[in-house]
C-alpha cells in the first residue's frame, strides 16, 4: 500500500508513532516498534516520502515494512518550501479521516509535494499564495470549496461590494451580505486572486499576481474558513507563522510581463465500464467489464464535447474523456457493443456530474451498461415493493415518454441519513426516490439509509435536477444536474451531498 508519512512523534524510549496517509484507508496512525534501533528497515521513511508500506493489522496496527518509492528532496532545499510542505502535511493529516478512503486527498498531497520538489533553490512557488491555493484545493477535495464567483446565498454572479461568510460558504454580494451578521468585508481583488489560486495548478502558483497588501486579508479569510471545515490546526499554523518574516523579506512579485491568465481546459473523467450496478469491492473488477462499447461525453444541452477513448492497452475497458471544459455538467452516453456475442440488448447508461478543475481531480468512476433483461427485472422488483402505479421503463422504441430510471448511491450518506432525494424531470414533474437498507433491499423508509442507495422511477427524458431535502422538510440550496435518457438508466453513483 502506498503511503505518505505526514507526522511522526517519538513514543516511549525507542518507539515512534507515525501518521500515514493512504488512498485506500485514509489516515493510519501506526506504531513503529523500536524505530530508532531498526534504522535499516525504516531508515528511508521520513516526512515528504512516498513509501510502500506493509502493516501488521493483528492487534494495534504496527508498521512491518516500508520501502521508499520517492523522496521529494527538493522541498528541503529552501526554507519557504519546507514551511509550505510542512503546512500542507499538517492540514492533510488533520483533514484525513481514519479508515475512510481518501483517494483525492492522497493525490492532492502528492501534487502538493511534487510542486514543491524543485531542484532550483530560487524557484518561485508563490509563498503564501501557494498556501492559499493548497487550502482552496483541499476544501474542494473535502466537498466544501467556498463559492468565489457566485454569491453563496443567491447564486448570482458576485459583484462589488462583496463580503466573506464562513457560514454561508464563501462570497456574499450586495444585499445578501446581511444574511450573516459575521460577514467580513473583503476586497474584490482578493477574491479574484483566490479564484485564480484555486484554478491554477500548484506548480504555477508563482504566476498568481498577488499584490503586497492582499496577503494579510486572504490569510485571515482562509484562516476562518479552513478552521471551520478542517478543524483546529494550531500546529499547522505554527509552520506558516514562522515563515511570514522570511516571506516579507523575499517578497518580490513580478507584475509586468506576466502571461494573462488562461482558464485550464484539461479536465479528465475516467473509469471502468461494468455490466453490473453493484461492483464487488475485491479485485475481480476486470472480469465484469464490457468490451466493444462506444462512449461520448455531452454537455447539458446535448452538444458533443468529446469522444471517449481507451487509453490503456492493459486495461481495455477503461474509458477516458479528455479534455473536458472545467465546471461543466458532463453527461457520458454509452452505446452497446457493436457485436455483442449473445445478441443481448443493452440499455444506454448516462453518468453525469460537474467536472472539477485541472489538478483538482475527477474521481475515477464506474460506469454501467446493463442488458435490458437485467434492467427490466430489477425495475420490476422495485415497482413490486414500492409503487406499482409508477410507470416503469418500457425499453420499447415504439413507445415514447416516461420510463427513465435514475438510480444511485450518495457517497457520504452516513452523514445524511433521513435526507430525501427528489428528481425534477424534463417534464417538470417531481418524483421522489425509494431507498434501500444496508443490504440493498427496498425499504419503506422516508429517507436515505446509511447505505445511501436510492432509485427514482418513471422519469421523462431531458435535463433533470436532483433536489435534496432535509428531514425537517426544507431543501438544500445546492442541487445536482443530470440528464435522463428515454428508456435509459441514469447512474448517479458516488456523488456527495454538500449542505
Ligand atoms: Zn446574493
Amino acid at each position: 500500500m502506498k503511503a505518505f508519512l505526514l507526522r511522526q512523534t517519538n513514543y516511549r524510549d525507542a518507539d515512534r508513532i507515525v501518521t500515514l496517509l493512504t488512498a485506500e484507508s485514509g489516515r493510519l496512525d501506526v506504531k513503529i516498534p523500536r524505530a530508532r534501533a531498526s534504522r535499516k528497515r525504516f531508515g528511508g521513511l521520513d516526512l515528504f516520502v512516498l513509501a510502500n508500506v506493509v502493516l501488521e493489522t493483528r492487534g494495534a496496527p504496527r508498521l512491518k515494512e516500508a520501502a521508499p518509492l520517492r523522496s521529494f528532496d527538493g522541498i528541503r532545499l529552501d526554507v519557504v518550501r519546507l514551511g509550505l510542505a510542512s503546512y500542507a502535511a499538517e492540514l492533510a493529516a488533520t483533514a484525513a479521516q481514519a479508515d475512510h478512503p481518501a483517494p483525492d486527498l492522497f493525490r492532492l498531497t502528492e501534487a502538493a509535494f511534487d510542486s514543491l520538489d524543485v531542484a532550483d533553490a530560487e524557484f518561485d512557488v508563490g509563498g503564501l499564495g501557494w498556501a492559499r491555493g493548497f487550502e482552496l484545493k483541499l476544501l474542494h477535495v473535502l466537498g466544501v470549496r467556498p463559492s468565489l464567483r457566485q454569491c453563496a446565498a443567491c447564486g448570482e454572479p458576485a459583484g462589488a461590494p462583496v463580503g466573506w461568510s464562513v457560514s454561508a460558504g464563501g462570497v456574499l454580494s450586495g444585499d445578501c451580505r446581511q444574511e450573516d451578521r459575521l460577514t467580513q468585508s473583503v476586497s474584490p481583488a482578493v477574491i479574484a486572486r483566490l479564484d485564480e489560486a484555486l484554478r491554477r495548478p500548484l506548480k504555477e502558483q508563482g504566476a498568481v499576481a498577488w499584490a503586497r497588501g492582499e496577503h494579510r486579508e486572504a490569510r485571515s479569510m482562509m484562516r476562518t474558513f479552513v478552521g471551520e471545515h478542517v478543524g483546529i490546526r494550531e500546529r499547522a499554523l505554527a509552520f506558516l507563522d514562522q515563515m511570514v518574516p522570511l516571506l516579507l523579506v523575499g517578497l518580490v512579485f513580478v507584475l509586468s510581463g506576466c502571461p494573462s491568465y488562461v482558464p485550464p481546459e484539461d479536465v479528465r473523467l475516467q473509469g471502468w465500464l461494468l455490466n453490473t450496478p453493484t461492483p464487488p469491492e475485491d479485485g475481480t473488477l476486470e472480469a465484469l467489464t464490457v468490451s466493444g462499447a462506444t462512449a461520448d461525453a455531452y454537455s447539458d444541452n446535448g452538444t458533443l464535447l468529446v469522444e471517449g477513448a481507451n487509453p490503456f492497452a492493459d486495461f481495455a475497458n477503461y474509458w477516458r474523456f479528455d479534455p473536458l471544459p472545467p465546471e461543466t455538467a458532463v453527461h457520458v452516453v454509452f452505446g452497446p457493443p457493436e457485436a455483442a456475442e449473445d445478441e443481448v440488448d443493452y440499455v444506454t447508461t448516462v453518468l453525469s456530474g460537474r467536472t472539477a478543475l485541472e489538478d483538482l481531480f475527477v474521481d475515477d468512476g464506474t460506469f454501467h451498461l446493463w442488458s435490458r433483461a437485467d434492467a427490466t427485472n430489477w425495475v420490476a422488483q422495485w415497482r413490486a415493493v414500492t409503487d406499482p402505479t409508477i410507470p416503469g421503463p418500457t425499453f420499447d422504441p415504439e413507445l415514447e415518454g416516461e420510463g427513465g430510471i435514475a438510480y444511485g448511491q450518495v457517497s457520504n450518506a452516513a452523514d445524511y441519513e433521513g435526507y430525501r432525494i427528489v428528481v425534477r424531470d424534463g417534464a417538470g414533474l417531481d418524483r421522489g426516490a425509494f431507498y434501500t437498507d444496508d443490504e440493498g433491499a427496498p425499504i419503506e423508509g422516508e429517507g436515505l439509509s446509511a447505505e445511501g442507495t436510492f432509485v427514482v422511477l418513471g422519469l421523462s427524458p431531458g435535463p433533470a435536477e436532483i433536489i435534496v431535502g432535509r428531514p425537517d422538510g426544507s431543501t438544500l440550496e445546492r442541487s445536482f444536474a443530470t440528464r435522463v435518457e428515454e428508456d435509459g438508466v441514469t447512474s448517479l453513483v458516488g456523488f456527495a451531498i454538500v449542505d
